[in-house]
């Protein structure tokens, strides 16, 4: 699967590489296997091979281990600044593929969300393509999560992107249905709120004690990784059973055919989430702020509504 963050400022045509860099990064459950011509980034190697283990760590520590044994993970090199884009496949040996702007700095490394992305993409089993949207909405509305359970971002950004991106998922008119609707909001986001309501209704059913995330853990446990074919109908199954409650199984239901619309904004007063003269509010005393803690855990000390201004977009999200 490919994925884009923003404008492919063109391709470098380069000589062959003359400092073919490798690491191999240990992990809880899987290595990953990096390699990069370090001649070609203006950033020390270490920089690059940093941010890859961070993000490697992020998808680890979501999944309670590293979805597949082995991956190979290549930076290919494009002329201007920033992770551009990423492809992820496992159809011979799993394979993550990041094109990185040779002028990137620490800062975009930051920012950046493409890594973690496409690692995602390996905890899930490749489904038929019709279900394409499970798989870009898994790794949609889990990237930020994963980033945020090793602290490298606040809840602030969970909730920020969804605020933006989830309206992007919304059926339009004529949609069919999740299965049968293959645009582009419908895949990213329209999965990412698949993800998301499932989230809400097991925190629901549970009682805030097993969530989305109890889901995938199962999932990856049984094996479901990007390296096996599955029909979506088990993934879902396992996935119900390690949390108790056939929700995966009942959304899909309801979503898979027909185009199930959603109040967001219902969703949005009731979690206390709330975006006041440009700056994201959370607020503490909303009637399901305990479910958005237990989505995002948010610092022990935030009695006051938090809120930040200055996080940034993802351009075409
Ligand atoms: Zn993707």
């Amino acid at each position: 699967m490919l994925c884009a963050a923003g404008v492919l400022l063109g391709v470098r045509v380069h000589a062959t590489p003359s400092a073919l860099r490798t690491a191999l990064l240990e992990l809880d459950g899987g290595k990953v296997e990096l390699d990069f011509d370090a001649d070609e980034f203006q950033l020390p190697a270490e920089d690059l091979i940093d941010w890859v283990r961070t993000s490697a760590r992020a998808v680890e520590t979501f999944y309670a281990g590293f979805p597949v044994d082995h991956v190979r993970v290549t930076l290919i090199p494009r002329r201007g600044k920033g992770v551009i884009t990423g492809r992820t496949e496992a159809w011979d040996g799993a394979r993550v593929r990041v094109q990185v702007g040779t002028l990137t700095d620490r800062a975009d490394l930051e920012r950046d969300w493409i890594m973690v992305h496409e690692l995602v993409h390996l905890a899930f089993p490749s489904v038929p393509s019709r279900h394409h949207w499970i798989e870009e909405g898994l790794a949609t509305y889990v990237e930020p999560l994963a980033r945020l359970e090793i602290g490298e971002v606040p809840p602030e950004t969970v909730w920020h992107d969804l605020l933006d991106g989830l309206p992007k998922g919304l059926p339009q008119a004529g949609d069919r249905g999740l299965d049968f609707t293959p645009t582009w909001g419908r895949t990213y986001w329209g999965g990412a709120l698949f993800c998301f309501l499932a989230d809400l209704e097991i925190r629901k059913r549970t009682e805030n004690q097993r969530g989305l995330r109890d889901a995938l853990r199962g999932i990856r446990a049984a094996g479901g990784s990007m390296k096996v074919r599955w029909p979506l109908e088990k993934a879902l199954r396992i996935g119900d059973e390690a949390t108790g409650v056939p929700v995966l199984m009942e959304l899909y239901e309801k979503m898979r055919a027909s185009p199930a619309p959603v109040d967001l904004d219902a969703l949005w007063s009731e979690l206390g989430v709330e975006r006041r003269d440009g700056h994201l509010v959370l607020k503490p005393d909303a009637p399901s702020s305990a479910t958005r803690r237990a989505i995002a855990p948010e610092p022990e000390t935030a009695r006051e509504p938090t809120s930040s201004g200055d996080i940034p977009r993802k351009f075409d999200r």
